[in-house]
């Protein structure tokens, strides 16, 4: 199938074009089509599928044959998770209408917002966001989300995962109700399909893999290793492999912090990302390691969403996650847009509980390889970390005011924020 057989227009088939894209992917293949005929979607897409331009491209084929006005209202909001995330939303929707007389941009928190509010006066056609600043926005007048004709929710697993569904019910009220809803998601939780019940009407369902389920071009393998020991593990890894670009995650930030300390002393150009980094430096930092001036990138979850880091060949989890659709949104990093990738887990006796809900969820058993000379102790005790514990140092806490997506002024005429069904979760793990 050809990117002119789904019906895009000329202007965009140019900017596809010079993008260097020759075939849809299989998400682009099952979503444009009803997005263009205005329908409501239910999309189950990892992360590297190509799904951004799976929805940018018909929203902006639909923005430019809709009725042009003078002003630009905001007609197509996108909601993201993550600023980074929402930043390279917005620099593929740049690429995408290049050649079209469509107005975009960006806002996000944890930089100043007079920038954001001067472009949203001069008029803009589509809205990337992430929850909190839009929330903040609307709460002082500076934004109007009255003429919104197409709402999406990006990674709407993550944003519950972050506690943003209070906002988004927020957010919700102030729409048009009248309007087309397309809601993407790697993984489709009972809370995850309540939302898209709420929201979406009659939506066409398309799936780019199966639900919960890994990448096929991405090779797992697990190495059981003494908790103690996996410093030095990955340092050897790194250094032996002669591996030039290497994503990390940790389930701390303090734990990102540690293990980029040590990586450092051990001569290897590392850098954390993480919540409590401000914007310049998370930007430093990807770019960074986008550029290859960076070997190891440092990351928990949250921080890592949205990052766009194409044919990223190795992702190493240096601790699994406690949440095991984390597990499928890390390996996502990898084998990208259909290459090859290698998704390493250094596996420590504790973790025991996390590695069989993660198996269990991706319906596999993951191959393990014990190295030499880190195996763990047969007798080391199986118990998971203590419930609770580490819940201050999770990205997903309330972050510092300035340097927070989720913050927003404390006479939010929304109410205060609860947390969500899916936090609790998270944080009693
Ligand atoms: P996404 O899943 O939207 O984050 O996209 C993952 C990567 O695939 C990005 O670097 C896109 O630029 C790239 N991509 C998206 N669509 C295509 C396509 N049809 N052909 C090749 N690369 C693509």
């Amino acid at each position: 199938m050809s990117f002119n057989s789904l019906g895009l227009s000329d202007a965009l088939l140019k900017a596809i074009s010079k993008k260097g894209y020759t075939t849809p992917s299989p998400i682009q293949q099952k979503a444009i089509p009803p997005i263009l005929e205005g329908k409501d979607v239910l999309a189950s897409a990892q992360t590297g599928t190509g799904k951004t331009a799976g929805f940018t491209l018909p929203i902006l084929q639909l923005l430019s044959q809709g009725q042009h006005l003078r002003q630009r209202p905001i007609r197509a909001l996108i909601l993201t998770p993550t600023r980074e995330l929402a930043a390279q939303i917005l620099a593929n929707i740049k690429e995408y209408s290049v050649f079209l007389d469509l107005k975009s941009t960006v806002i996000f928190g944890g930089v100043n917002q007079n920038p954001q509010v001067t472009q949203l006066r001069q008029g803009v056609d589509i809205l990337v966001a992430t929850p909190g600043r839009l929330i903040d926005l609307q709460n002082q007048g500076l934004i109007s989300l009255a003429k919104v004709e197409i709402l999406v929710l990006d990674e709407a697993d993550r944003m519950l995962d972050m506690g943003f569904l209070r906002d988004i019910e927020r957010i919700l009220k102030v729409l048009p109700t009248k309007r087309q809803n397309l809601l993407f998601s790697a993984t489709f939780s009972k809370d995850i399909k309540k939302l898209a019940m709420g929201i979406l009407h009659h939506p066409v369902h398309v799936e780019a893999t199966p639900e919960n389920t890994t990448v096929d071009a991405i090779t797992q393998i697990i190495y059981p290793v003494a908790k103690e020991k996996k410093t030095e593990l990955i340092i050897k890894l790194i250094t032996e492999g002669n591996w030039k670009q290497i994503l990390v995650f940790t389930r701390t930030k303090q734990g990102a912090n540690k293990l980029t300390e040590s990586m450092i002393s051990a001569g290897i150009k590392a850098a954390a990302i993480h919540g409590n980094k401000g914007q310049g430096a998370r930007t430093k930092a990807l770019a960074g390691f986008k550029d290859g001036s960076l070997t190891a990138l440092v990351a928990t979850d949250i921080a890592a969403r949205g990052l766009d880091i194409p044919l990223l060949p190795h992702v190493v989890n240096f601790e699994l996650p406690n949440i095991p659709e984390d597990y499928v949104h890390r390996i996502g990093r990898t084998g990208r847009a259909g290459a090859n990738g290698e998704a390493i887990s250094l596996f420590s006796p504790d973790e025991t509980v996390f590695l069989r809900d993660i198996e269990k969820l991706v319906g596999l058993n993951l191959p393990k390889e014990n190295i030499k000379g880190f195996e763990p102790d047969p007798n080391a005790s199986k118990e998971p970390i203590k419930q609770g514990q580490g819940r201050q140092q999770r990205d997903s806490t309330p972050r510092k005011p300035k340097t927070d997506t989720t913050n927003r002024s404390s006479n939010n005429s929304f109410g205060p924020r609860r947390p969500s069904q899916n936090n609790d979760r998270r944080s009693n793990r």
